[in-house]
């Protein structure tokens, strides 16, 4: 059998999906699995939406588009991305793909060199492709630990301890995938301050739950003095919209959008056109559905935490974006007698019939920070109350008694 190539075998995944196989697995065999697995909106495309592709199938606009996304795309997201943000995006900065996921690769790719030892930063926990494609692109992941204690932001100085003349590239990502936590801009501040030292790094700020913030604003680092030339910008229409499934993601970033261009020619050659003229008319249509979205996200968000607040053993923040919640667990293992939140996490499958991802879907765990699972709240009040109720008689049922 010919070989396969070491980027081939070193190339991670999602471990989302590997336990919604699972999941699915015990649900054809009829188990009663509640899942708070997935990370996507559980409402459908506001029809609106859905009614402008139908309508550019119809006009025949279905074929190829300009590698970069079409023009009018391209104008809207630069509109909506600077609105946001509060500075001019030019549509010519502007690059639209297939989702947001393919501009982590593109932007790593971009940046740094195959096997030369070029450093990458990155937060843990966090979105696992990160690490997955830092390390197939031949580069030398650095994981930065998240600490709960400045709610799952990172300590500015351990930043500075870990860039050295090989970093090429930090990734930022607020609203958070796990945690749900928001860097404020006096974070923003420090991290700026730090890099300032460091010319030589770009930044990557992954901003694709932008939209979906509960408590203060919405920050990005591009906005601070120095920042926005060597910032690759990335939203996109998957979690504001509702639209995961149709991939429409945008990059901002003046340098690379050229750079951008060349490998979505080289790939995937354009985002689908229907799609472009379905995100098209998200961004410039009504926003009152896509709002009505957030609100609910938020009442699950604070629903969600006071279930999990009084679960014995929990202890849950209130996460300020996104729309997971990041639990500590560590009392709740030792009171069951599980090692860890791993193993938790498949008592809670297997046991209790409540699906959620562990820490360690997310990257290694950082020593003194504790368990942790992770719960997707895009999902109904009912479902919300039937699950976690699951999971606090699940504990309750199997606490062992304390030693003596
Ligand atoms: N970044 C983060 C942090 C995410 O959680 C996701 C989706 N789970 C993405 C990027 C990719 O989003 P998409 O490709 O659907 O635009």
């Amino acid at each position: 059998m010919p070989a396969l190539s070491k980027r081939a075998e070193s190339l991670g995944t999602e471990n989302a999906f590997v336990v919604l196989a699972e999941v699915n697995a015990l649900a054809r065999a009829g188990r009663d699995i509640i899942s708070f697995c997935i990370g996507q909106p559980d409402f459908p495309t506001p029809v609106h939406i859905q009614d402008a592709a139908v309508a550019a199938i119809r006009a025949g606009r279905h074929g190829y588009t300009p590698s970069a996304g079409i023009d009018e795309l391209r104008a809207a997201a630069a509109r909506s991305m600077s609105a946001l943000r509060g500075f001019e995006i030019r549509p010519e900065e502007v690059v639209v793909g297939a989702g947001a996921k393919p501009f982590i690769a593109y932007a790593i790719a971009s940046v740094t060199d195959y096997g030369s030892g070029d450093e990458v930063i990155y937060p843990v926990p966090g979105f696992p492709i990160y690490e997955s494609q830092i390390v197939a692109n031949g580069a030398v992941p650095v994981a930065l630990p998240l600490r709960e204690a400045r709610r799952f932001a990172f300590d500015p100085d351990e930043l500075a301890a870990r860039i050295t003349p090989r970093t090429r590239l930090l990734i930022l990502n607020s609203p958070h995938n796990p945690t749900g936590g928001l860097l404020a801009r006096a974070d923003y501040e420090a991290i700026a301050a730090v890099l300032a030292r460091h010319p030589q790094v770009w930044l990557y700020a992954d901003e694709i739950y932008s939209k979906l913030v509960y408590d203060g604003e919405f920050v990005s680092i591009a906005g601070l003095p120095g920042m926005r030339e060597r910032t690759i910008i990335s939203d996109g229409a998957s979690k504001t919209y509702a639209m995961t499934g149709w991939r429409i993601g945008f990059t901002a970033s003046a340098t690379l959008a050229p750079v951008f261009t060349r490998w979505i020619t080289n790939t995937e050659s354009c985002a689908s056109q229907i799609s472009q003229w379905a995100a098209l008319a998200a961004l410039e249509g009504p926003q009152d559905e896509a709002e009505a979205m957030r609100a609910r996200f938020r009442s699950r968000r604070d629903l969600i935490v006071r279930l999990l607040n009084q679960v014995p053993g929990f202890a849950c923040a209130s996460p300020g974006g996104a729309f997971y919640a990041w639990p500590n667990v560590s009392e709740a293992c030792a009171l069951i007698g599980a090692r860890d939140s791993e193993e938790l996490r498949k008592r809670l499958l297997h046991e209790a019939g409540v699906a959620v991802l562990a820490d360690i879907h997310f990257g290694p765990r950082t020593e003194g920070e504790g368990q942790h699972i992770r719960f997707s709240y895009a999902a109904s009040e009912e479902h919300i109350e039937r699950g976690v109720a699951r999971i606090a008689d699940f504990i309750r049922a199997n606490t062992r008694p304390p030693r003596k």
